[in-house]
């Protein structure tokens, strides 16, 4: 069953708080950066700044994972897409898209997604475990 305008608008308003609060976090980055930038001296500074900023990035990585993810979900929205699962077409449910608003896969094509996932994953163990039984033959 497609979400209700009701339900959609539930989780717009979520998600519109979420790239608000997102929004601020960055441009509070980016207002300690600039300060940083005109405070330095020397190279010193310079490297530290770089450095700062490096580790802030990585910080703030997977935030800006998150926000991409916030602007698909809108764009999707926007031209009605939102709540249809891209692997297999069919509606995904208001209850899980409530816990995960950017949700982009119904929960059986998840399982298998993840299924898949931890099936490579373990097939990619048990290969370089083989190649350390290997190496250790060899010794
Ligand atoms: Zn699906």
């Amino acid at each position: 069953m497609p979400l209700t305008k009701k339900q959609t608008n539930e989780i717009k308003d979520f998600l519109l708080g979420e790239q608000e609060r997102l929004r601020n976090a960055f441009a509070v980055d980016e207002e300690r950066y600039q300060l940083k930038t005109d405070d330095r001296k020397d190279e010193v500074d310079q490297a530290s700044a770089d450095y700062e900023r490096s580790q802030l990035l990585r910080f703030r990585n997977r935030d800006l994972f998150y926000a991409k993810k916030i602007n698909k979900a809108l764009e999707k929205m926007n031209e009605d897409e939102y709540g249809i699962c891209d692997e297999c077409g069919s509606d995904i449910k208001f209850e899980r898209l409530k816990a995960r608003p950017t949700a982009e896969m119904c929960i059986a094509c998840k399982d298998e997604a993840e299924r898949e996932e931890s099936a490579n994953f373990i097939a990619r163990q048990s290969k370089s475990l083989g190649k350390q039984i290997d190496l250790v033959k060899s010794l």
